[in-house]
């Protein structure tokens, strides 16, 4: 049975869908005034790894993920409805370009990072500043219903109207009078109420005709009109990074809940974040990596991929080089591992003894229904290469056995979702005598090369001279 945490309940529940067999999704998507980051991609791998293992537990799942193309404003501050920058329009009049022109560029560099991290593509990657309409539609509905007033052509939600108001955050009415400083807008009629329209100044570039003002949406509002609207009035699961659940979480849910009247959304889930040096990682403080910067140091994004699966979703963790190193190992590991196990597949060995392939899967089963402990589920596979590696190595495993781990590797695989390289790797004593043989070929010193080949083969490689130069591969 899976167990998730619910940030709402604060404990694990078990998972039950609203309709038998389906899953409704919607995981909050990337602003696009900027390249994403790898903080960020670790919040779309949450929602990936969720999604996978849903399905691998039998779950039809639709996810949808927005693109945010309006250039929301994400500070504290602002997001309650104070004036401050629009991220978007100052990455389009830097890069002298329009704002949709920048949205675009930006989203697709999103998509194709999702692409490179096998982050399965969303069903449905809804845009922003294509459903105003609906927005608006839900600002004119909780003004209708008293949760929300206008003034001066800017809307705002009246917290004190919705009673479960900080049940997400912590952050209640009571909480916020005490601790919080929010700015005061002069529309306001309690500084902690949250804007739902605001009146756009003479020169702002993306505004829209509304029943209040020329103007924009708030921050929260487009999640909950595009989540509505593709997974209807209750959904399944939402997810997040942590520092979504306040105030953008906390204001969906006032927002939401007052216009349906329905509980919103049953599960709640947030990643922790990804820091540097203790710190978050954020397009403001400008400590990011890219997968650029990843790829730049040799990495590859699969390296990335197995390193965030390495740690819990729900701990926060630092982002180091050793760390990312160790990755880049566990990844080769795994595919030599795979490379063995296709090899002894097609071989006919039979030997007496079986091989327990259900123990693993349990284990690894178990580590996920434990909300989705991979790091537990990948050290239940590590354990499985080291037995296998062992039998391989007291020529014990059979090939029907071989044959069956395969089997379950690639069923946990597609919860993991690494692409191999298939290749194996090289030991640096191989690489040099592979060198010594291209040097002695292009000294026409065949007698050297052939030499050398017989060398190469009795460690255990296969030499292949293609147009493309030397191939070199384990033997099977
Ligand atoms: P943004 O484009 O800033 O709205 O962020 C998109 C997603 O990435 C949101 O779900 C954020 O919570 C998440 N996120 C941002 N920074 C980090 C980080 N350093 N670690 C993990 N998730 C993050
Ligand atoms: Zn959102």
């Amino acid at each position: 049975m899976l167990n998730l945490y619910n940030t709402l309940s604060k404990q694990k529940e078990v998972f039950k869908s609203i309709n038998p067999g389906k899953v409704g999704m919607y995981s909050c998507g990337p602003t696009v005034y900027g390249y994403i980051h790898i903080g960020n991609i670790r919040a779309y791998l949450l929602s990936d790894t969720i999604r996978r293992y849903l399905e691998y537990i039998g779950y039809e799942v639709r996810l949808i993920k927005n693109i945010t193309d309006v250039g929301h404003l994400t500070d504290d501050d602002v997001a309650q409805g104070d004036s401050g920058e629009d991220k978007m329009v100052k990455a389009a009049l830097k890069e002298k370009k329009s704002p949709e022109e920048i949205a675009r560029f930006y989203e697709e560099y999103f998509k194709q990072v999702e692409k490179e991290m096998n982050i399965l593509p969303a069903h449905f990657f809804p845009r922003a500043t294509a459903h105003v309409p609906q927005m608006i539609k839900i600002v004119e509905g909780l003004i209708e219903k008293g949760f929300a007033y206008e003034k001066n052509g800017n809307v705002f939600f009246d917290v004190t109207k919705f009673e479960d108001y900080g049940k997400l955050s912590g952050n209640t009415l009571e909480n916020l009078k005490v601790g919080a400083r929010l700015e005061e807008h002069p529309d306001k009629k309690n500084p902690w109420d949250f804007a739902l329209w605001l009146k756009a100044p003479e020169n702002h570039l993306m505004k829209w005709p509304s029943p209040w003002s020329v103007g924009y949406p708030g921050w929260h509002i487009e999640c909950s009109a595009m989540s509505t609207e593709y997974l209807g009035n209750t959904i399944d699961i939402h997810t997040g990074g942590e520092d979504n659940i306040f105030p953008h979480h906390e204001a969906e849910i006032a927002q939401t809940q007052c216009y349906t009247g329905k509980q919103y959304v049953r599960f709640w889930l947030h990643g922790r974040h990804l820091m540097v040096d203790g710190k978050k990682m954020s397009k403001s403080k400008g400590n990011l990596y890219t997968l650029e910067d990843i790829k730049e140091k040799g990495f590859s994004a699969m390296d990335l991929r197995l390193l965030m699966l390495s740690s819990h979703y729900r701990s926060q963790t630092d982002f180091s080089w050793e760390a990312l190193e160790q990755a880049h190992k566990n990844l080769q590991r795994i595919n030599d591992f795979v490379l063995t196990l296709e090899a002894l597949a097609l071989r006919d060995i039979s030997v007496t003894n079986t091989f327990d392939v259900t123990a693993y899967q349990e284990k690894f089963e178990a580590a996920m229904n434990d909300d989705l402990n991979t790091p537990l589920a990948l050290a239940a596979v590590y354990e499985l290469i080291t037995e296998v590696n062992k039998k391989n190595d007291d020529e014990t495993l059979s090939s029907t056995d071989a044959k069956k781990i395969l089997t379950l590797w690639k069923k946990i695989n597609a919860v993991f979702g690494l692409v191999l390289s298939g290749q194996a790797e090289i030991p640096e004593e191989i690489k040099r005598l592979v060198a010594e043989r291209e040097q002695a070929r292009l000294g026409k010193d065949f007698k050297k090369s052939d030499a050398l080949r017989i060398l190469i083969e009795e460690h255990g490689f296969i030499l292949e001279d293609t147009k493309d130069g030397q191939k070199i591969r384990l033997a099977s």
